[in-house]
């Protein structure tokens, strides 16, 4: 049922929605188009929270969308949507696209064009299948998710079992919202969860593998990867960080992850993807090494490196993909700990290595010393060559 909220039933300012999502809305109008603002934007904006970027759901075709804009490629091969292109920002703009099919088959096409109330049914939970028109400030509803953004509930749109079947992606998502807003979740979709968690190995690597570094950048990674955790979805994943997070006496990783968080939420620092990573790798690497140290195995950083490869594959396998590039970085950084820091018999020489990206092997050492202060002398020094370098 479609239900109209205007600007008397909600808090969305004007003034704090993007300029150029609006001016792409309006030429879309003024063109004869349906369009709005939906998704994630829209949600951000009902819930206060300022709107990282935004996205446009219209009746125009991707070749009619390209006609209206000067600045706007069509990407995408099997669902062709628009980029319209500004200095600082794209906006996508994508035409009402049909829902799943109501089986439980995973979804490999999505290509047919809709209308609006499909477009919204497709959607993954009530709070992302909102429209806004900017035209008269109004927001349009189809799935309920108005008053559940009211309440800060999370409900999956269709039946839970179904849509986690269609595309596991979604139990992520869910717990990421979870995080990211502290919603209540609806129990079906937490029964379906738990059922249905094991599906998560269906689903493309590199997507998955996108939502967790999204996560890792939010702000709330300390409670995303402790509700994955708890929701065993980590188990599936990232198998050797679960039996970590289970069995170590004091879980380091999580307060690193709880400091990055503490650093992007209060700066406009952020971490670069690769050391965020390093977070969840290095204190299993740091024990690691640590072991072999004690048995007597000779230490020189060629040996590290090999390790670091070796852990970095166990870690992430037996389903997560790391690209090769990211590999190689993340390896450089967890073995340049051990050049950085002071080891048994081995004193520290400050001199800036030829090594691509050397500095987030620093940048990692700063994050750790946050947490611990007795990294903090051995920090500076290398900060200060690094400015000089
Ligand atoms: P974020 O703030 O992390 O970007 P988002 O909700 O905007 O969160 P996007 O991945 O940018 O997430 O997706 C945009 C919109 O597309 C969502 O709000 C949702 O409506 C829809 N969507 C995304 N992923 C799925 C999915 N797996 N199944 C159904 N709908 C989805
Ligand atoms: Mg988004």
């Amino acid at each position: 049922m479609k239900q109209v909220y205007t600007k008397e039933n909600h808090n969305i300012p004007i003034e704090g929605v993007d300029r150029d999502a609006l001016y792409v809305i309006r030429k879309l109008q003024q063109a004869g188009h349906t369009a709005y603002l939906v998704g994630g934007s829209v949600r951000d904006l009902l819930m206060g929270v300022t709107p990282k970027d935004y996205d446009v759901s219209t009746s125009a075709r991707p070749e009619e969308i390209r006609g209206i804009f000067k600045n706007c490629y069509i990407i995408g091969r099997r669902f062709r949507l628009a980029h319209v292109r500004f200095d600082d920002k794209i906006i996508e703009v994508s035409t009402f696209r049909s829902g799943d099919p109501q089986t439980e088959d995973l979804i490999l096409r999505d290509n047919e064009f809709g209308n609006p109330e499909e477009d919204a049914l497709r959607r993954d939970f009530t709070i992302n299948g909102l429209y806004f028109d900017p035209s008269n400030e109004t927001v349009i509803d189809y799935v309920e998710g108005f008053e559940d953004a009211k309440k800060r509930f999370l409900r999956v749109i269709g039946t839970p079992h179904v849509r986690f079947k269609q595309d596991p992606v979604r139990m992520i998502r869910l717990v990421k919202f979870q995080a990211r807003f502290n919603l209540d979740v609806c129990p079906q979709a937490h029964l379906a969860l738990l059922d249905c968690r094991a599906e998560i190995l269906k689903s493309a690597p590199a997507r998955v593998l996108e939502e967790l570094l999204r996560m890792l950048e939010s702000g709330f990674a300390n409670p995303f990867f402790k509700q994955l955790s708890d929701a065993g979805l980590l188990q599936h994943l990232i198998p050797t960080l679960s039996a970590y997070c289970e069995l170590a006496e004091k879980n380091i990783v999580f307060d690193l992850l709880d400091i990055a968080d503490k650093v992007h939420k209060k700066s406009s620092t952020r971490f670069d993807r690769t050391v965020l990573l390093a977070t969840l790798v290095f204190p299993i690497f740091e024990r690691h090494i640590q072991i072999l140290q004690k048995e007597g195995t000779s230490f020189h950083l060629g040996r590290i490196e090999n390790e670091a490869y070796f852990i970095i594959e166990e870690f992430f396998s037996p389903f997560l993909e790391i690209p090769k590039r990211i590999v190689g970085t993340l390896a450089m950084v967890l073995t340049s700990q051990f050049r950085i820091r002071p080891q048994p018999s081995k004193p520290v020489r400050i001199k800036i290595p030829r090594i691509p990206d050397f500095n987030l092997a620093v940048d990692f050492l700063y994050l750790e010393s946050l947490y611990n202060p007795l990294l903090k002398s051995i920090h500076e020094p290398w900060k200060k060559a690094l400015k000089k370098y």
